[in-house]
C-alpha cells in the first residue's frame, strides 16, 4: 500500500488514483497525515479493506507533501555505509554515529532547495516511518515498530556541518528544505526483501550514488534498536538511515550544487524524488 500526503490530505495511492481518506472512511479518519501515524494499525486494517468501489482521482505530483509531515523526532545516521565513511575520511564506525535533522527542514518529495552556501551536498537515504512506539525493542520485533518505508535526502551544508570545535551535523543538515521525503510511504508488505534495496541519486541525469541497503553497516532493525534504548521512537518519527559512497565531497576535486542544478534520488519500489536548486535568500555562509 502507498499512503501520500496530496495537498495536506491522507490518501490512499492506487493503480486507479488516489482515495481521499476522510472521505472514503465518513470521517473516521482525519485528512491531517500527521494523525494517522497514532491509529496505524487501525488505519491499515481499515485501508486493506478499501475495494476500489471509492472514488479515485488523478494524483498531481505537484501536490504531494512529506508522508510524515511533522514528526516529533528525526533521527538520521552519519557514516552507515562503509564505503562513505571511507570517502569522507573516517574510520568504520563502531557505534551508529547519530544526529538529527530539525523537523522544519521536512519537506515533501518535489520541489526546489535553497544553496545557502557553497558546499551544499547531496545524500540519497532510506528513511523508516514508525508506526507504534518503540520502547527498548529487540532487533527481532524491530520492522513490526515500523509503517513503512520513503525516500529521503539528507542535504548538508558541509562547512557548516564541521563548524565549531566539535562537530555539529544537525545545523548543517536542517536548512529549509533539507530534508525532502516522499514520492510515499510504502508499507513494508510490498517489498520482497526489506534489507536489500537499490537507493541511486543523480545530479543533472549524471549518476553520483548507487548502492544497496544490505550493505548498511547497521541495519534498519539494529538502528531501532540502538535508539529505542535510549529514546523512546513516537508514531511518525522518521529514521534517515544513512547513504552509500558518492557524495560530492568525496570527489576529486569536490563537487557541491549549484543553483539550477536537478538532484533525483530514487529507491526501487518506493520512488523518486526530485529537487530543482535555487538561489537562496539568506545565504548562510
Ligand atoms: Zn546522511
Amino acid at each position: 500500500m502507498r499512503i501520500a500526503n496530496v495537498a495536506g490530505r491522507l490518501t490512499v495511492v492506487t493503480p486507479a488514483g488516489g482515495i481521499d481518506v476522510e472521505r472514503a472512511s465518513g470521517g473516521r479518519f482525519p485528512a491531517d497525515p500527521a494523525a494517522v501515524y497514532d491509529r496505524w494499525a487501525e488505519f491499515t486494517a481499515w485501508a486493506a479493506g478499501l475495494d476500489g468501489a471509492a472514488e479515485a482521482t488523478a494524483v498531481d505530483e505537484a501536490d504531494l507533501g512529506a508522508p510524515s509531515p511533522r514528526p516529533a523526532q528525526v533521527f538520521a545516521i552519519g557514516l552507515n555505509y562503509g564505503a562513505h565513511a571511507l570517502e569522507a575520511g573516517y574510520d568504520i564506525p563502531e557505534v551508529p554515529i547519530t544526529f538529527t535533522k530539525f523537523p522544519t527542514c521536512i519537506t515533501g518529495p518535489h520541489g526546489e532547495l535553497p544553496i545557502v552556501g557553497d558546499t551544499v551536498d547531496w545524500e540519497v537515504e532510506l528513511v523508516a516511518v514508525v508506526g507504534r512506539r518503540a520502547d527498548h525493542v529487540t532487533t527481532d520485533e524491530a520492522w513490526s515498530y515500523i509503517a513503512g518505508l520513503t525516500v529521503g535526502q539528507d542535504y548538508s551544508e558541509r562547512r557548516v556541518q564541521t563548524l565549531g570545535q566539535t562537530p555539529q551535523f544537525s545545523l548543517g543538515k536542517s536548512f529549509p528544505g533539507f530534508g525532502p521525503t516522499g514520492p510515499w510511504l510504502v508499507t513494508l508488505d510490498e517489498f520482497d526483501d526489506l534489507d536489500d534495496l537499490l537507493l541511486e541519486c543523480t545530479v543533472n541525469g549524471a549518476l553520483m550514488q548507487s548502492g544497496r541497503t544490505r550493505d548498511m553497516i547497521v541495519s534498519v532493525p539494529g538502528l531501532i534498536s540502538r535508539l529505542s534504548a535510549v529514546c523512546p521512537l513516537l508514531p511518525g518519527d522518521l529514521i534517515f538511515t544513512g547513504t552509500p559512497e558518492g557524495v560530492g565531497s568525496g570527489r576529486t576535486p569536490p563537487v557541491y550544487l549549484r543553483p539550477g542544478d536537478e538532484v533525483v534520488s530514487t529507491i526501487e519500489r518506493i520512488g523518486a524524488i526530485r529537487q530543482r536548486c535555487v538561489a537562496a535568500a539568506h545565504a548562510f555562509v
